[in-house]
């Protein structure tokens, strides 16, 4: 039995199954690239969700989690530890000011500003009394956890889980028509995805959260932005609302800011976070034991720091309309291919296996067959091949993990 197989076995007796797992077992990393059990070297265009998103083993993370590793991991969130001050300041300088809560995922930050919006909704109740339903879109992602499962805008992912929560309902996606006439007296919130991910890759028209925007300030609702993929750099800017010149009233964050350990964010604005006051509310509201967490919290801060330092909102800029426009070529020449979506370092291909003389049957086909030759892509929705490398991917690296794609794709 090789290293791959033994480690395997091991986890079918010990794991929970929840995950379709390939069969390749990762034991290092080291910038965009991953080796397994075996030594077999990968070109990482996925970066594990784009969490990795400074690339694996970055030594400026290294360096940062290992001195707090040395001086404090955790002391609890009834004392002050700086670590937390310091990336909530980041966050709030570089996004729109806001206050910082800190949790673990992105479906953590997600719960955290859904929990927001039911209070602002009694706070600021309708004709009807208090408000609380949320609107989010159809095809939408926002997590796993029972309400979130909720604002997800794919029935797959609540089927099996009745009885459902109450309060939510889905609308076309980049369709402010749509989600104007969904608006109700009991309406509280709207939480959208500035590119919607797990959907399969959906750049919004412009002007899609300005309008937004626009009606949730007529309606005094609250405009959730989950930048849980696009946050940190991703696009091109600190996070992708910027691309539109809007304020969300909360921000949530997870995957890249953490780098790869998991940090969850949701960032209100400074009087909404007053209805999570412990004081104000007579008591503590809203919670999570490991919340802010030393060792992520250096690791977020070193995350912020590298960007900043190192021009990554430009590269990711630069090399993301370098990937847009090969993958626009792609879309135009290569048979099963049919359209290049994404904005910065989030960048995919739609494709289309019905096109006469293509080997694959969905997107997932072509993610396996480049494992196999030792390139890592993700797929959304069976249809499209996604790529999310680290910020700190070269020129050099990108062409050559677009050359491998399209020969992919090819067949070839
Ligand atoms: N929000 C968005 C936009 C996501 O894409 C995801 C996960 O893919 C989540 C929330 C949930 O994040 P997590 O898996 O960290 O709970």
């Amino acid at each position: 039995m090789d290293a791959t197989q033994r480690i395997i076995s091991r986890h079918d007796e010990h794991m929970s199954p929840n995950y379709p797992r390939f069969p390749v077992a990762m034991v290092e990393g080291a910038g965009c690239e991953l080796f397994d059990a075996e030594g077999r070297a990968y070109l990482d265009l996925f970066a594990g969700f784009g969490a990795s998103l400074l690339g694996h083993a970055h030594p400026d993370l290294v360096e940062a989690v290992s001195a707090q590793a040395k001086r404090l991991w955790h002391a609890g969130n009834v004392l002050h530890t700086e670590p937390q001050t310091r990336l909530a300041e980041w966050i709030g300088h570089k996004g729109f000011g806001g206050r910082s809560f800190f949790c673990h995922s992105g479906a953590d930050a997600n719960e955290t500003a859904i929990k927001l919006a039911r209070r602002y909704g009694r706070v600021n109740p309708g004709a009807e009394g208090p408000r609380y339903k949320i609107l989010a879109t159809e095809g939408g992602f926002h997590g796993r956890s029972f309400a979130t499962m909720m604002a997800t805008g794919q029935e797959a992912a609540r089927k099996g889980f009745e009885p459902h929560l109450a309060g939510f309902d889905h609308v076309r996606y980049g369709d402010p028509e749509a989600m104007a006439e969904a608006v109700d007296e009991t309406t509280v919130a709207v939480l959208v995805e500035p590119i919607q991910g797990e959907g399969g890759l959906h750049v919004p028209d412009e002007g899609y959260l300005t309008a937004l925007r626009r009606l949730c300030d007529a309606h005094d609702l609250l405009l959730i932005v989950d930048e849980v993929w696009t946050g940190c750099g991703r696009t091109g800017r600190w996070f992708a609302h910027q691309h539109a010149g809007i304020t969300p009233d909360a921000l949530t964050l997870a995957k890249g800011v953490g780098g790869g350990l998991p940090v969850g964010v949701c960032c209100m604005r400074r009087e909404h976070a007053e209805l999570f006051d412990a004081k104000q509310q007579g008591g503590v509201v809203h919670a999570t034991t490991l919340g802010g967490n030393c060792l992520a919290m250096a690791a977020g801060e070193a995350v912020f720091r590298v960007i900043e330092r190192d021009g990554l909102l430009e590269q990711a800029a630069a090399l993301g309309a370098r990937a847009h426009a090969r993958l626009e070529r792609m879309a135009a020449e290569v048979p099963g291919a049919v359209e290049a979506r994404g904005r910065g370092l989030f960048q995919g291909v739609k494709l289309d296996p019905s096109v006469p003389d293509t080997w694959f049957e969905s997107a997932k086909d072509v993610v396996r067959a480049g494992l196999d030759r030792g390139l890592i892509l993700g797929a959304a929705q069976d249809e499209v091949v996604r790529i999310a490398p680290p910020l700190t991917i070269t020129t050099g690296q990108l062409d050559d993990g677009l050359d491998r794609l399209e020969a992919l794709i090819r067949g070839a």
